[in-house]
């Protein structure tokens, strides 16, 4: 089946789906997105992303691109249309396209670009099998990480250093000495205690929606949680050490930097919270 864009209201071939050269995200990354799984062509936590997608387009002073019950539409059909079971979407809303000039252009329609792709599952799992190594690098972002921008860049140079150094993710430190989050995941610790820790909300992280997933199944489950932030020195002697994302669901980390956590291996409780919230994606609640 070929790929479908979604482009301000036209269905259109992937390889020929295009934005103008004046969009606004394009010349100031001036725009927002969100990621949203798929599974079993069910859409994960759609209500939590559409909720932060509204509030970072508030944020910006972005205008909706349309009401959330046609949005919610058009994903269902970008999911229909490139036949996904399994995967994600991809959606994008920029200020929209006006000639170059910093200040906000009057009476524009933002942009609203939909993307989708199929992920497998199976290749997801083997890394949670194993466990993934991370490193970690200063944190260089502008203070609001709360908004979803697409202005990336620090987030790619980490990420893409992760990878030069044949790791999965790289969590980032503020002044401080204090880690924020990966750069596209969050983080946490497990500590000597048995207790469970990651950096409360605010300015300096993103909200993730599988974060605020796992920490209300937390509270179902009655599993004690500790939000306060935590520094590398306590990441390097974490009991265990995990990371979430809407595409890696809870993935246990088992090297930091030099440092082995644990034995090597996923540790218990985080490979428990991954079946945890594994059950929380199936039951659609
Ligand atoms: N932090 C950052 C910087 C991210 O880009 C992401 C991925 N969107 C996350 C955290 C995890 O958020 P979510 O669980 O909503 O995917």
């Amino acid at each position: 089946m070929s790929r479908i864009a979604y482009v301000n209201g036209q269905y259109l071939p992937h390889r020929s789906a295009n934005v103008h050269v004046e969009d606004r995200g394009y010349q100031f990354a001036d725009g927002v997105y969100e990621v949203v799984t798929v599974i079993g062509g069910r859409l994960i936590d759609e209500e939590g992303h559409l909720d932060r997608l509204w509030r970072s387009l508030g944020e910006l002073q972005i205008d909706a691109p349309m009401k959330r019950g046609p949005l919610k539409a058009v994903m269902r059909e970008v999911i229909r249309r490139n036949g996904i079971k399994d995967g994600i979407i991809y959606l994008q809303v920029t200020r929209g396209v006006a000639p170059r000039d910093h200040p906000f252009p009057k009476n524009i329609p933002p942009s609203l670009v939909m993307t989708a792709k199929r992920l497998s599952p199976e290749k997801l799992e083997k890394k949670a099998e194993e466990g993934v190594v991370v490193i970690t690098v200063p944190d260089i972002r502008w203070t609001r990480r709360d908004i979803k921008s697409v202005s990336l860049l620090p987030n790619v140079l980490a990420k893409q250093a992760a990878k030069d150094s044949g790791a999965y993710e790289a969590f980032q430190v503020d002044e401080e000495g204090m880690i924020t989050e990966g750069s596209s995941t969050n983080a946490w610790i497990i500590d000597s205690d048995g207790k469970i820790i990651t950096r409360p909300t605010g300015n300096s992280i993103l909200a993730g929606i599988t974060r605020a997933a796992l920490i209300r199944e937390l509270e179902k489950h009655g599993i004690e949680l500790e939000l306060r932030s935590f520094s590398v020195e306590e990441l390097h002697s974490a009991r265990e050490v995990f990371l979430t994302s809407s595409t890696s669901y809870v993935l246990p980390v088992v090297k930091v930097d030099d440092h082995v956590i644990g034995n090597g291996h996923p540790g218990i409780i985080s490979q428990k919270l991954r079946g945890i919230y594994q059950d929380f994606m199936i039951a659609g609640k």
